[in-house]
């Protein structure tokens, strides 16, 4: 086994998803994207192990990563739009429920027949998709070609969203009575709302990513060469800045490994401080999120696509070629080589 690995505390992030579920009222897991990071296959068996009984995916695409693993119903949260046929053909599946966004898109959907399941989404602060709050009226004339199941609605996660979510959800439930689905919206808030017996609170990263002990992202050492001050190194042919190391680690851009850490000197300050005592930073390399020998090490260049170059200062202890280093990940856009579990 090699490249990059997550590795899973499984007991201990099973633990915590069964707790988010149970402090979720009507919890419908988000499985998305790159699965955030465990992969769209494996997140769907959590569900069913979860004993949920319907998960939500981005894109129509993702149906078919997600249907086998799991036998509830499926909400596809990227609104259905007439253009795509894929979208169309999956609206008429049992087992799918459409989102929709605008008035016009739900009328030509009422004409496809077969009464599609659809949750009718309104226009929040965000300002991402969804029906104005003056068109809602308009959904009551097409609800009986189509199956309402919902109202979608996804807040922002900065501002009053509580207030704006009690607002909204009046709105929607004066034009059409049915249950609510809501995203980024506080558990502990739902009794504020109309019906909360019937609220659907989706979630993604809070569920998958919300226990960051139950993991471990690290890399495999590849090569490890020694170098001087004055050598050459990478495609960019940079200059060495002192003796040391050239440490050859799995994972560059094609698996999520960024230019910097998620959280290396990325604010201001901590930017004047590297210029101010002439770090590397000031030269314009950058930090690394590979820790070598105890500490974060600096790129010798950009990532290449499946590995990079670290240098490693003499006075480290190089690691050996097969060994495993931690490696900081951003899992919503990483994609690992193997997800193992403990
Ligand atoms: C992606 C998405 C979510 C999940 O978001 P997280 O921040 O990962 O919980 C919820 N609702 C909608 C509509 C989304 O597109």
């Amino acid at each position: 086994m090699s490249g990059v690995t997550l590795r899973l505390d499984t007991a201990t992030w099973r633990a915590h998803l069964r707790a988010v579920a149970d402090a979720t009222p009507g919890l419908v897991p988000v499985i998305k994207g790159n699965g955030y990071g465990f992969g769209l296959a494996r997140l769907a068996s959590e569900a069913q192990l979860l004993g949920m009984d319907t998960l939500a995916v981005g894109l129509p695409s993702e149906v078919v990563a997600v249907r086998d693993a799991f036998d509830g119903d499926i909400v596809i949260l990227n609104p259905w739009r007439q253009d795509d046929q894929h979208a169309t053909e999956l609206a008429r599946d049992p087992r799918i429920i459409s989102t929709v966004s605008r008035l016009g898109d739900l009328e030509i959907l009422a004409n496809v027949g077969g009464h599609p399941r659809v949750l009718c989404e309104a226009l929040t602060s965000m300002h991402r998709h969804g029906i104005n709050v003056s068109d809602l009226p308009g959904i009551e004339a097409m609800a009986e070609y189509v199956r309402i199941e919902g109202w979608s609605i996804h807040l922002p996660m900065a501002g009053d969203t509580v207030a704006e979510a009690i607002r909204l959800a009046g709105a929607c439930r004066s034009a059409h009575a049915a249950p609510l689905w809501l995203s980024h919206f506080p558990a502990q808030a739902v009794h504020q709302l109309p019906n909360p017996d019937a609220v659907r609170l989706r979630h993604g990263t809070q569920l998958w990513l919300g226990d960051p002990v139950s993991r471990r992202t690290t890399a495999t050492v590849l090569d490890v060469h020694r170098v001087r001050r004055g050598d050459h190194a990478g495609y960019r042919q940079r200059r060495i800045p002192h003796d040391g190391w050239i440490v050859v680690v799995a994972g560059g851009t094609s698996q999520g490994v960024g230019l910097e850490a998620p959280s290396s000197a990325s604010t201001p300050r901590q930017r004047a401080i590297s210029v101010a005592t002439g770090g590397l930073a000031a030269a314009g390399r950058a930090l690394s999120p590979y820790t070598i020998d105890g500490r974060k090490r600096w790129f010798v260049e950009p990532p290449h696509m499946q590995s990079s170059l670290v240098l490693l200062p003499d006075d480290a202890t190089p690691p050996d070629v097969g060994d495993e280093v931690p490696v900081e990940l951003r899992l919503t856009t990483a994609t690992v080589d193997q997800v193992v579990d403990a």
